[in-house]
C-alpha cells in the first residue's frame, strides 16, 4: 500500500473494503466483490508505475472505468492472489480536438458523453451512444467494443479508433496514438485491447475518429405489428434519401413497464401493438428537407401496411423524451422483477424469425415467464430477456427456474448466422458460452496472445477466455 501511496498519493489508494467494494461492483451487481485495493492513477506514468508495481508483487489488476458493464467485468474472481483495481477516473482529460483531421485525442478515463460534447464544441460529432454514456468512459467502452444505438451507420467503438496508448503488463507504455487513417505497419494492435475486457492491458488514451455535426434530425414514434413489418420499414428507411442514423425496436411490455415507471415519460401513441420502433434519420446539411422525407416515408409505410401509428417528434423536448423513454429500458426492466438478460446479434433479415423461434421455444420451456425484448434492430441487437412473473420473485430462484433461457437464445443466434455476444462482451457471465460455442482455433489463437502479453496472468483473470 506504501508504495503505491507513492505514486498516486495516499488519497488515491483505497482499502476499506467498504471503499473498495463500489470498484467490484458492476451495474448488475450480481456476484460483486471488493478488490484488495484501489489506485486512482493521474497520469500515463503513474498508471505505468502502478503496473510494474503489482507485477513486482504478484497482484493481480482489473482496470476499472465507469463501473456500467453488464458481463462482470471488474468483479474481482479467480485471481488466486491480491486484486488491485487501476481505476481510471483521474484520467479525464480532452488532449487534441482537431476537426480537420476529424480526429480526437483522449484519456481513457472521460465519459463517453464527455467525448461528444468536445466533440460538439469543435463542430463535429463523435457518434458513439448509448443508455450509459454519462458514466461509462470511453476506456471501457473500448475494453468492451461498446456499440449502442448509432452503430448501424458508424460502427461499434472498435470502428472509431484510429489509435491507442497502452500500459502493458510488464509496465511498458505502447504508445500507438495515431490520427492517421493510412497506416500500414504491420499488425494493427490497438484492435488487439479493444473487445478485450482489460485481459491484455490497461488502456490509458485513446485517438478516435469524428464525424460532420449532423445539423438536423427527425425522430419517430412508430406502431407496427410485427418484427417483419418492422424489417420492412427499416429497408425502407435505409432508402430514404437521408442518414439512418438509429433504428431501435421495443416490445411492447418492455415499453409499458418504462412509460408507467420512467420519469417524465409518455406514451407517444397508444401502446396497443406488439411492436414499436424510435427512428432517427440526420443530415449533416440543413438545406434537406428532413421532416418532409420522414412524413413521406413514414405515409408510404402506413399505405403499405408497415405500420399502425406514428408519432414525429414536433421539437427537440419530445424528441429528448423519446430518447430518454429508450435510455430508460434497462433500468424499467430491472425494476419489474429479475430477468435473465441476453445480448445476441444476427443478420438484420434474420431478426424476424430469431425472435419467433426464441418466443416459441420460451413460451413451450418456460410459460410463467415474460419474454421482453428491446434493442437494436438496425443491427441485429435485439436484446431478449425473460422476466419472472412477478418482482416478488427472488433473483436467485429465478435464474434457477429459468436455467438455459440464455443458452437457448445464444443456440439460436449462432444458429441463424449470428454471435453470442454482441455488445456487452463475455466477462464471466459469457464463459460457459465461449468455451461451447467460439471456434477452438480462435480460441487457441487468443490464449496465444495472452500468454505472450501478459504471461504471468496478471491482467483481469477469469475473464473473457475459458478457463
Ligand atoms: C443503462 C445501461 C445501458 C447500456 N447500453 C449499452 C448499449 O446500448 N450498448 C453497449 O454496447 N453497452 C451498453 N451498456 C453496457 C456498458 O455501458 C458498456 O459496456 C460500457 O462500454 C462499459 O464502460 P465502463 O467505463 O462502465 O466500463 P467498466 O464497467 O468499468 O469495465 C468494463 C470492462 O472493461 C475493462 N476496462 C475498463 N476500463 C478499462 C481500461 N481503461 N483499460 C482496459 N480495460 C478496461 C474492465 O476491466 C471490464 O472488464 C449499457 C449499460 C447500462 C448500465
Amino acid at each position: 500500500m506504501e508504495s503505491l501511496a507513492r505514486i498516486v498519493g495516499p488519497g488515491n489508494v483505497l482499502t476499506d473494503p467498504s471503499d473498495t467494494l463500489p470498484y467490484g461492483t458492476d451495474w448488475r451487481g450480481s456476484a460483486a466483490a471488493a478488490p484488495a485495493m484501489v489506485a486512482r492513477p493521474a497520469s500515463t506514468t503513474e498508471a505505468a508505475a502502478l503496473m510494474r508495481e503489482a507485477a513486482a508483487s504478484g497482484m493481480r489488476v482489473i482496470p476499472a472505468g465507469g463501473r456500467t458493464g453488464l458481463a462482470g467485468g471488474i468483479v474481482p474472481i479467480a485471481a488466486n492472489a491480491p486484486v488491485l483495481s487501476i481505476s481510471l477516473e483521474r484520467m479525464n482529460r480532452i488532449r487534441m480536438v482537431d476537426p480537420i483531421d476529424m480526429s480526437i485525442a483522449v484519456e481513457a478515463g472521460c465519459t463517453v458523453e464527455a467525448v461528444q460534447n468536445a466533440a460538439t464544441e469543435a463542430g463535429r460529432l463523435f457518434p458513439l451512444a448509448f443508455g450509459a454514456q454519462g458514466s461509462a468512459m470511453i476506456g471501457g467502452a473500448l475494453s468492451t467494443n461498446a456499440g449502442g444505438i448509432r452503430a448501424l451507420r458508424y460502427g461499434t467503438a472498435r470502428d472509431l479508433v484510429l489509435g491507442l496508448e497502452v500500459v502493458l503488463p510488464d509496465g511498458r507504455v505502447l504508445d500507438d496514438m495515431r490520427r492517421v487513417r493510412k497506416d500500414n505497419t504491420g499488425y494493427a494492435l490497438r484492435h488487439l485491447f479493444v473487445g478485450a475486457e482489460g485481459t491484455l492491458g490497461l488502456i490509458t488514451a485513446a485517438s478516435l475518429k469524428l464525424y460532420p455535426a449532423l445539423r438536423l434530425r427527425e425522430t419517430a414514434f412508430v406502431a407496427v405489428e410485427t418484427p417483419e413489418a418492422a424489417l420492412a420499414l427499416y429497408g425502407r428507411m435505409q432508402g430514404c434519401g437521408a442518414e439512418l442514423v438509429a433504428f431501435e425496436l421495443c416490445g411492447q411490455r418492455t415499453i409499458q413497464l418504462t412509460v408507467q415507471n420512467g420519469p417524465r415519460l409518455r406514451a407517444p401513441v397508444p401502446l396497443v401493438t406488439p411492436w414499436f420502433c424510435i427512428i432517427e434519420i440526420a443530415a449533416a446539411h440543413d438545406g434537406l428537407p428532413l421532416r418532409a422525407i420522414m412524413e413521406d416515408s413514414l405515409a408510404a409505410a402506413m399505405e403499405a401496411d408497415e405500420c399502425a401509428d406514428v408519432m414525429i417528434a414536433e421539437n427537440e423536448d419530445t424528441r429528448a423524451m423519446l430518447w430518454r423513454m429508450r435510455e430508460s429500458t434497462p433500468d424499467a426492466v430491472r425494476q419489474a422483477g429479475p430477468s435473465v438478460p441476453t445480448d445476441t446479434a444476427v443478420p438484420v433479415s434474420a431478426v424476424p424469425r430469431f425472435i419467433a423461434d426464441v418466443e416459441r421455444e420460451a413460451a413451450a420451456r418456460w410459460p410463467e415467464g415474460h419474454v421482453m425484448s428491446i434493442g437494436h434492430l438496425g443491427d441485429g441487437n435485439i436484446h431478449i430477456n425473460l422476466q419472472a412473473p412477478g418482482p416478488e420473485v427472488p433473483r436467485a430462484d429465478w435464474y434457477t427456474r429459468a436455467a438455459g433461457f440464455d443458452e437457448m437464445v445464444n443456440r439460436l443466434a449462432v444458429a441463424a448466422g449470428g454471435s453470442f455476444s454482441a455488445e456487452h462482451g463475455i466477462g464471466t457471465g459469457k464463459l460457459k458460452a465461449m468455451a461451447a460455442m467460439k471456434d477452438p482455433v480462435a480460441l487457441d489463437v487468443m490464449r496465444s496472445i495472452k500468454a505472450a502479453l501478459d504471461p504471468a496472468g496478471m491482467m483481469n483473470p477469469g475473464k473473457l477466455l475459458p478457463g
